[in-house]
């Protein structure tokens, strides 16, 4: 099936149909972007029956009177009725000057986007709140400093064909959307996401490149789906995506990277799941910042995707003052895995550019994974990586837990610092070190 032949099941058009138009000011690009999904009645038995937390009940009986518990758990109401310009953040956050100064400068890429439930877990009047520093701009996004970029990682130097990046041997990052439900202020694809009619597009026609290109290199067996977020996409659009995918004889493997299980869990719907059952193998990686995400809404979405065989990741990015402490991410990781969600990879703050404010030390990344290991489950450690600026990829860092070497004894230290002595006759490793 081509995808010019996919019809739209609600409206009947062509899916070509449904592309972004160009437009250039944020106000009537968020009106665009919101018509990326498709609206419309969803079928009843589209309709989640997701639990809703007290706060967050509070919260829209409070900012979305008359708005009943079927809308509210209705991912297109969600989606529709992002919070995306300075009047209705006001509406809802207490502003610091600070930020509101920062919202009205604001032009391009990355616009303000946070969905009604997210917002429901943000601090209304303290712009220190974890959840609300990772969404709300503020001034310190307009600091630029060395060493920043619009594209730290140099993807645009591996882009093969539009929306393909094929750096790894056997493996590429298919970039599907410019979409997502949230904008994190800390994207390091910043430049090209939320921005329809920009320099960077994402249409069908790429996507038949990127087929195209993937099917002519029988080296890739492992596809990345990513963007924005994939699972902005309708239903079938993807699915057609995915079946596309999964005829090339030699991608063995799918995987999808999204933030939307987390700040739009409703969009894990039961159609959703039933569809992505069809396509495996199929992992996902989900982007998660902070326990307080932890939500039972959350826990919701994780179950549907681990009960359709799933297996489920986690990625972090390490944020100064969010979540660059123990006291943050062992509950973190610890709340994940109870959730059936392994964390993955923990990621050192990409240098883009007004990202200071964001970004931490490699030795504080380093503290935490120590802090991790031994002291609770292996399967809660993640990796924890610097994506080396310049299109380098992923370079995993660890704590060294070798102190020396005494002959043809290799010392080494615990978790809780003692320091053992492991026979390895023969071998040089920690004879550059001093012996303790
Ligand atoms: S959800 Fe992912 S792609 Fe979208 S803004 Fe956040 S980090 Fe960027």
């Amino acid at each position: 099936m081509s995808l010019q032949a996919l019809r739209e099941p609600v409206t009947g058009r062509s899916l070509r149909s449904v592309r972004p138009k160009p437009d250039t000011h944020a106000g009537s690009k968020a009106q665009t972007e919101n018509q990326v999904p498709r609206i419309g009645k969803p079928p009843a038995r589209a309709l989640p029956r997701f639990p809703v937390g007290d706060e967050t009940r509070a919260f829209y009986k409070r900012f979305y009177p008359g708005t009943t518990t079927a809308e509210w758990n209705d991912w297109r109401w969600q989606f529709r009725t992002r919070i995306r310009d300075l009047k209705e953040l006001s509406r809802i956050f207490q502003l610091s000057e600070d930020e509101h100064a920062a919202v009205s400068r604001h032009e391009g890429p990355l616009p303000v986007g946070i969905t009604p439930y997210y917002a429901s877990l943000m601090g209304l009047n303290d712009p220190s709140e974890p959840l609300r520093r990772t969404h709300i701009m503020t001034g310190a996004e307009f600091i630029r400093v060395p060493g920043e970029s619009d594209d730290p990682l140099g993807e645009d130097h591996d882009t093969t064909v539009p929306g393909l990046v094929h750096r790894y041997p056997d493996r590429v990052l298919f970039l599907t959307t410019g979409t997502c439900s949230t904008y994190c202020r800390y994207c390091t694809r910043a430049r090209a996401v939320g921005n329809p009619g920009g320099e960077y597009q994402f249409s069908p026609k790429q996507w038949e490149q990127a087929l195209a290109y993937i099917e002519a290199h029988p080296e890739i067996r492992d596809v990345l789906l990513s963007g924005g977020d994939p699972l902005s996409i309708a239903d079938e659009k993807l699915d057609w995506l995915l079946t596309r995918l999964r005829a090339i004889p030699h991608v063995e493997f799918l995987r999808i990277g999204t933030k939307m299980p987390v700040v739009l869990p409703q969009r894990i719907t039961k159609d959703l799941v039933k569809m992505l059952k069809k396509h495996h193998p199929l992992f996902m990686s989900i982007h998660v910042t902070h326990p307080k995400e932890l939500t039972p809404e959350v826990s919701e979405s994780f179950a549907r995707l681990a009960d359709a065989g799933i297996p489920l990741g986690s990625q972090t990015v390490l944020l100064k003052d969010i979540n660059d402490d123990i006291a943050v991410m062992k509950p973190l990781m610890q709340g994940l895995l109870k959730r059936r969600v392994k964390p993955y990879y923990l990621y050192q703050a990409d240098p883009i550019r007004g990202s200071s404010h964001f970004r931490t030390t490699v030795e504080k990344g380093l503290q935490i994974i120590e802090g991790l290991r031994g002291h609770t489950t292996g399967y809660a450690t993640p990796i924890f990586a610097v994506d080396a600026p310049g299109g380098g990829g992923k370079i995993q860092l660890a704590p060294d837990f070798v102190v020396g070497r005494d002959g043809d004894d290799l010392l080494v230290k615990n978790f809780e610092g003692g320091v053992y002595r492991y026979p390895d006759p023969g071998g040089v490793l920690g004879a550059d070190k001093a012996a303790r």
